[in-house]
C-alpha cells in the first residue's frame, strides 16, 4: 500500500517522499489507518518491522491539523538508545513541520537535566523518554502532562523485563484518561496482556509477528559442540527407524555435503540440495524425496522456505536458524495437516544467546535433552542474563529496503535536525 492512500497530512507525506519509503510495512498498514481513526492500539511487532513509522506518521498527521503547541505526545520507552533512535525518527518525519520533540533519559550530565526541564516546561510537542529519568522530572512538580493526548509504550515487553511495570503505572498516573494510547511489545505474553488491559481502551490488536509452530510438533533441542553434531544426526536417524521423510537444514552449503556424506557412510539414503544444484538438479531431488526414495533430505537455509512437502516426519537443525521466523517456518514444515512432527535444533555454545531469543519469540522453553551417552558431555547451557536498560545494545535491526542513506545526498534518509527552539 502506498503512503498517499491513508490520507495522511501533505507535509508528513513530502518528508515521506525525503525518506525514500515507497511502500507501507505491514505493520504500517495495519497501524496507521486504525491510530488515524483515534482507537487505541495493542501491536504485536518486532524491531526493523517499521513500527516507528507505524505510531509516528499518524500521530504527526493528527498533530500537524491540530495546530497545537501543547505538549501533547508522551513517547515510553525501555533504552536510551531506542530514545535516540526514535527522536531521530520523528525529527525527520516532522522536518515539514512546525512540531518538536525532544528525549529524556538517564545517565546524562547535569547540563542535559537543565535542558530537559526546560524542555519539558516549555512548549515542547513530544517528549521520548525512559521511565525512570521521566519520573526523577515528573517527582520534582514542574512538569505538566494534563494536555497529553497520544500516549505510545514501545518494547512494551522489555520495559517490563526490565522491571519498569510500576514506573509505567506512575507515569500514567499524571496523563490524561482521555487519550489515545498505542501499545507495542515484539511478544505478547500474559504480563503484556495484563498491563494492556490496564491502560487500553477497547484496543484493535495487530499483529506481524511471527507465528507460534503448530501444536503438534514436539520440539526439541541438543547442546553440542560441532564436532558431535554428525554422530548425533546419525545417531538419531538410525533410532527412529520408522520416519521415513526426514529433512535437515543446516546454515552453508559445506555442512550439507558433509552431513550427506556421513549418511550415505551409513547406508542412510540422502539427498543434499543447495543452491550449488541447476533448477532441474533440484527437482530431481525433490521429487526422490517426495516420493520417499531418498529418506533424507539435507538443504542450505536458502531453500528452506521453498519446500513444500508434506508429510515430513523429523525437522533437524543442524544449526540454530537466523531468526524466530526462520525458526517457525522450518518447524512448520513437519506436523502439517494435524500430523504430528518432531523438530530438533542443534545448539552450539555460540548460538545459546540466539536460541533463546527464540524462545522468547515463541513463548516456550525448548526442551534440552541429554546427549547419547556415547558422544560425551556436550556444552551446558548458559546464556547472558537479560541486559539491563542502559547497557544494553542496539538490536539488530532488518530494513525494509536494504539502500543505505548515502552521503549528503538530502533525498536520503533523516533530513537531520531542523533548528527548534527545544530538541
Ligand atoms: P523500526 O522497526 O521502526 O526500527 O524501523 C526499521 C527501519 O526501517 C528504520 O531504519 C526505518 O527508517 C525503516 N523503515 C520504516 N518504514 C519503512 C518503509 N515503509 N519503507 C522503507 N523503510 C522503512
Amino acid at each position: 500500500m502506498r503512503f498517499e492512500e491513508f490520507g495522511l497530512n501533505e507535509k508528513v507525506l513530502e518528508a515521506i517522499s525525503y525518506m525514500n519509503y515507497e511502500k507501507a510495512s505491514p505493520i504500517q498498514e495495519l497501524a496507521i489507518p486504525e491510530t488515524l481513526k483515534g482507537n487505541d492500539l495493542l501491536a504485536c511487532a518486532q524491531t526493523g518491522t517499521g513500527k516507528t513509522a507505524a505510531f509516528m506518521l499518524p500521530i504527526l498527521s493528527k498533530l500537524s491539523e491540530e495546530e497545537n503547541h501543547d505538549l501533547s505526545t508522551l513517547i515510553i520507552v525501555p533504552t536510551r538508545e531506542l530514545a535516540i533512535q526514535i527522536n531521530q525518527q520523528i525529527q525527520g518525519f516532522s522536518y515539514f513541520l512546525n512540531i518538536n520533540s525532544v528525549t529524556v533519559y538517564g545517565g546524562r550530565e547535569g547540563s542535559d537535566w537543565d535542558q530537559e526541564s526546560k524542555a519539558l516546561t516549555r512548549g515542547t510537542n513530544i517528549i521520548v523518554a525512559t521511565p525512570g529519568k521521566l519520573i526523577s522530572h515528573l517527582n520534582l512538580g514542574y512538569v505538566k502532562f494534563d494536555k497529553i493526548k497520544y500516549l505510545v509504550l514501545d518494547e512494551a515487553d522489555r520495559m517490563l523485563d526490565i522491571g519498569f511495570h510500576d514506573d509505567i503505572l506512575r507515569i500514567l498516573s499524571y496523563v490524561p484518561e482521555e487519550r489515545q494510547t498505542l501499545m507495542f511489545s515484539a511478544t505478547m505474553p500474559r504480563k503484556i496482556r495484563d498491563l494492556a488491559a490496564k491502560i487500553l481502551k477497547n484496543p484493535v490488536e495487530i499483529s506481524t509477528a511471527v507465528s507460534k509452530p503448530a501444536e503438534g510438533v514436539l520440539q526439541a533441542a541438543y547442546l553440542t559442540y560441532d564436532e558431535q553434531k554428525i554422530p548425533l544426526i546419525n545417531s538419531l536417524i538410525k533410532d527412529k527407524p520408522d520416519f521415513d521423510s526426514i529433512l535437515i537444514f543446516s546454515s552453508t552449503k559445506r555442512k550439507v555435503f558433509d552431513i550427506v556424506k556421513s549418511l550415505r557412510r551409513a547406508k542412510i539414503a540422502a539427498e543434499g540440495i543447495s543452491s550449488d544444484l541447476e533448477q532441474k538438479e533440484r527437482e530431481e531431488v525433490l521429487i526422490g524425496f517426495r516420493s520417499k526414495r531418498t529418506r533424507v533430505l539435507v538443504a542450505t537455509d536458502v531453500l528452506s522456505r521453498g519446500i513444500d512437502i508434506k508429510d515430513i516426519n523429523l525437522v533437524i537443525n543442524f544449526d540454530v536458524p537466523g531468526s524466530a521466523e526462520d525458526y517457525v517456518h522450518r518447524v512448520g514444515r513437519t506436523a502439517r495437516a494435524d500430523k504430528t512432527g518432531v523438530a530438533i535444533t542443534l545448539i552450539n555454545q555460540h548460538d545459546m544467546d540466539k536460541f533463546q531469543r527464540i524462545e522468547k519469540l515463541i513463548e516456550r522453553e525448548v526442551f534440552k535433552v541429554p546427549l547419547p551417552e556415547e558422544l560425551g558431555a556436550g556444552p551446558e547451557w548458559k546464556v547472558r542474563p537479560p541486559r539491563s536498560g542502559n547497557k544494553r545494545r542496539k538490536p539488530p535491526t532488518r530494513k525494509f529496503n536494504q539502500r543505505k542513506p548515502k552521503g549528503n545526498n538530502p533525498k536520503n534518509q533523516n533530513p537531520g535536525p531542523k533548528p527548534t527552539n527545544n530538541s
